[in-house]
């Protein structure tokens, strides 16, 4: 099928390179020029495992081609997703001019039929007004659907999870675009969800805002674990086995951060109240991760007493491993209030350190994980990289000025820590005490 996709970001450029590879004839916009050069001369914009071979590999068999004219895109699919940002306003609700954008463009430009997908992340009764903002300014002769197909791919794993999903969501209200869509995603082998437009909008919304209460659910757990002596590993193990609860997301650590939990929980919250709903629940969700961050930076206060004038080792910027997407990291939280207090910070991450480059300022950027602790007060651990599992403690110890480590993420074992005599200071699990 011919498909065009508007907004070359994560979700963007993911369904695109995905969409090229079950075969459709693909040509993704985006309206970052720099962007889409890049693309044309195989820089990625984004770190995301197995993007660069799909890319290339598409573009190669000549079913993916860039630009950054949107009316090429309009042209050319038959079926036109709008992947563009949709992000948080000053006061938590959803900024939909980008939406709103490209729907005039696409109704201005659109000829003959065409399906209208809007795949951002948007509120419950954004299919109305893109449907609205295109009847109104729709050429003569020409017809569309509107059709919500949410996007739920975790990024670290976004060509694995777009091309093997949990479900497929499709919100639409004409058999003829339905059958579109089911025909477009034919290939892919998932549940597939038939639904109204709202249903579709608020799937999303309402997947997102449980996983974020999930994680501070585990995580409120952990501060009683931590005043009365439990440990949240082997609470989250004993209840994980409990199928009505599951294993996942169920990790204690410096809360959730990234481009999707923080603004989808706030905007949840926003979209209730305009329907007179105070969303108590998930207003908790939100305080409890501003907390958690808080309270490890007086876990390291508590560490390293005084810290004006410490340096401090950082391990991890991204707000998860296998990106390096910075945005609403926790590490930026941790790294500021640190600064604030006198700390001098150096830091690693695998990936992330060029996007971090443009956030921080002087912090010095490390080349690997010893680099980082060299002459350091103490050694934190922001982010779960499988690389800072396996490193070598006799080394890190050697190079640290003193032994303490303080773990946001839960990764070593408490007999390891003991057993290499660092201090350790982990979430909702008894600190350790170097002798
Ligand atoms: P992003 O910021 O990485 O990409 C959005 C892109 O849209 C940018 O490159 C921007 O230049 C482009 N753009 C903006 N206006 C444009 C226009 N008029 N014409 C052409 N291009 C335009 O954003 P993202 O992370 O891909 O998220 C996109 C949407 O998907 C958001 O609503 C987000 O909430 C949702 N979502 C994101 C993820 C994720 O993990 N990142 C997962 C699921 C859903």
């Amino acid at each position: 099928m011919n498909v065009g996709v508007i907004g070359a970001g994560y979700v963007g450029l993911c369904t695109a390179a995905v969409l090229a590879e079950l075969g459709n004839d693909v040509i993704a916009a985006d309206a970052d020029k720099g962007k889409i050069d890049g693309l044309n001369k195989g820089i990625m914009p984004i770190y995301e495992p197995g993007l660069k071979e799909l890319v290339e590999r598409n573009v190669k068999e000549k079913r993916l081609a860039f630009t950054h004219d949107n009316k090429q895109v309009i042209a050319h699919g038959d079926i036109i997703f709008i992947c563009v940002g949709t992000p948080p306003k000053e006061n938590w609700e959803v900024e939909l001019k980008y939406v709103e954008a490209v729907a005039l463009e696409i109704a201005q430009s659109m000829k003959g039929y065409k399906v209208i997908v809007h795949k951002s992340t948007v509120p419950v009764e954004t299919g109305e007004k893109v449907k609205e903002i295109i009847r109104r300014n729709i050429n003569k002769g020409a017809d569309f659907d509107v059709v919500s197909n949410p996007e739920f791919l975790r990024e670290g794993s976004a060509i694995k999870d777009t091309l093997e999903p949990d479900r497929i969501v499709i919100g639409a209200e004409s058999e003829k675009a339905i059958e579109a869509m089911k025909r477009l995603y034919g290939p892919i082998k998932a549940p597939l969800i038939v639904t109204d437009i709202k249903s579709a909008e608020m799937i999303k919304h309402a997947s997102n805002a449980f996983l974020a209460t999930k994680i501070s659910f585990i995580n409120s757990v952990a501060r009683i674990c931590e005043l009365s002596g439990a440990d949240v590993e082997k609470v989250a193990e004993g209840m994980g086995y409990d199928k009505r609860i599951g294993k996942a997301f169920l990790n204690a650590g410096i809360g959730f951060g990234g481009s999707c939990f923080p603004k989808d929980s706030q905007a949840f919250i926003k979209i209730a109240e305009k329907y007179g709903y105070d969303y108590q629940l998930l207003k908790a969700t939100n305080e409890i991760n501003g907390e958690q961050k808080k309270d490890f930076v007086d876990k390291i206060k508590k560490a390293v007493g005084n810290a004006n004038g410490k340096t401090i080792g950082v391990l991890g910027l991204s707000f998860k491993p296998n990106t390096d997407d910075m945005r609403f990291a926790p590490s930026v939280y941790i790294i500021n209030e640190l600064q604030k207090l006198g700390a001098e910070i150096k830091a690693y991450d695998p990936v992330a350190m060029e996007k971090a480059k443009d956030i921080f300022k002087n912090v010095e950027f490390c080349n690997d994980a010893y680099e980082a602790s060299k002459g350091a007060d103490a050694l934190l651990i922001l982010t779960e990289w499988n690389e800072f599992k396996e490193l070598d403690f006799k080394k890190i110890k050697s190079l640290l000025k003193a032994p303490i480590v303080i773990d946001g993420r839960n990764i070593y074992s408490l007999d390891e820590m003991q057993k290499y005599g660092f201090t350790y200071v982990s979430i909702g699990r008894k600190p350790i005490l170097a002798d």
